[in-house]
């Protein structure tokens, strides 16, 4: 069997559903709606699943262990923080994502979230649903300068959008080797991250949570920042100290932030960066449009079935 967490798969349940049953593969589905926890997970999986394609579901090492038929996972997206990929490593299960299925998508929300900065137009919309008739004076994005950190699919994808609004694009990836990209785009390169993110009037986040990049937004790093600077996260929320944001943002020590994802999601209603007005975040809704999401459901599959010929 296969089980398949991710809850927008079943918009594809067509044309996916017969590639598994062709494969000779019964398919088991989360139906609560919603990620599963680990105990789900182990009573879906414990036995007989030898695949599974997961969304953020948290694939510990407890899990891995406990799902004794489990041989491949497959990725319905692209960051692999919630698979402990050592201990997968271990019990010889092999991991794949699908990486390059969702790029544009989440750029494109990355590029929105800098307007919304910029702008505020959701602030602007719904107090004139309410019947007021309030501006907000907002800044311009051209010829502002964005550091763009982690020069990936995503990252790349922001830089050309960035440099298309007649930004000044600033690209900060120590493993970073496309050189060609950078001329083709009149992209810079920049060595030292105290450095970018002291001349940037954005700096975008697009790298992978892993020990090294947990917290790389911390007091220290903030404090190198503008104070008119807008701090855009669609990566993942543990790549920034929630707390010293939330304290940066109340003293005005930078501008503004707007991310896509957060440390616990959904945030807990009491959230105190959700009281800020000067912090928004949208519900970790960036590859969720109607191409990423066909995408990554094929793109995971066949990943998935590639896996368990090797
Ligand atoms: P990618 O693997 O193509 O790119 C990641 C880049 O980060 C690589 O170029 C790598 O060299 C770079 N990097 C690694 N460590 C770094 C460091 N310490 N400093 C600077 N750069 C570093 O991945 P991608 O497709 O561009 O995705 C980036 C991240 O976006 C993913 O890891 C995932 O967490 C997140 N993501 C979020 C959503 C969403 O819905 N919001 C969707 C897809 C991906």
């Amino acid at each position: 069997n296969i089980l398949i967490t991710p809850k927008s798969f079943h918009t594809y349940k067509e044309k996916i559903d017969p590639l598994l049953e062709r494969a000779g593969y019964g398919i088991l589905a989360n139906d609560t709606g919603r990620t599963l926890t680990e105990d789900e997970i182990i009573e879906l999986a414990k036995e007989n699943v030898v695949g599974m394609i997961v969304g953020i579901d948290p694939l510990s090492e407890r899990v891995l262990r406990s799902c004794r038929d489990l041989r491949a996972v497959s990725k319905y997206g692209v960051g692999l923080d919630n698979i402990d990929l050592k201990a997968a490593e271990k019990l010889n299960i092999k991991v794949v994502s699908a990486l390059g299925s969702n790029h544009i998508s989440v750029a494109e929300l990355a590029i929105a979230l800098m307007f919304e900065a910029a702008r505020r137009v959701s602030v602007m919309i719904a107090d004139v649903k309410n019947g007021g008739w309030s501006r907000v004076r907002g800044i311009e994005l051209t010829g502002k300068t964005v550091g763009v950190i982690g020069g990936g699919m995503i990252g790349k994808e922001v830089a050309k959008r960035a440099k298309g609004l007649c930004m000044n694009v600033l690209l900060y990836d120590p493993y970073f080797n496309d050189f060609e990209f950078l001329e083709q785009h009149e992209i810079t390169r920049c060595d030292s991250l105290p450095e970018i993110l002291s001349v940037s009037d954005v700096v975008t986040l697009h790298l992978p949570l892993v020990p090294e990049t947990r917290h790389l937004i911390n007091s220290d790093t903030l404090q190198r920042m503008k104070p008119s600077a807008i701090l855009i996260n669609t990566s993942r929320g543990e790549l920034v100290d929630e707390d010293s944001l939330y304290a940066a943002l109340k003293d005005k020590r930078i501008a503004f932030a707007a991310q896509d994802v957060f440390s616990k999601e959904p945030p807990s209603p009491s959230e105190k960066l959700l009281t800020l007005d000067n912090f928004v975040l949208t519900p970790h809704a960036g590859a969720y449009t109607a191409e990423a999401v066909e995408k990554m459901a094929i793109r995971s599959v066949h990943n998935l079935m590639d896996l368990l010929k090797e």
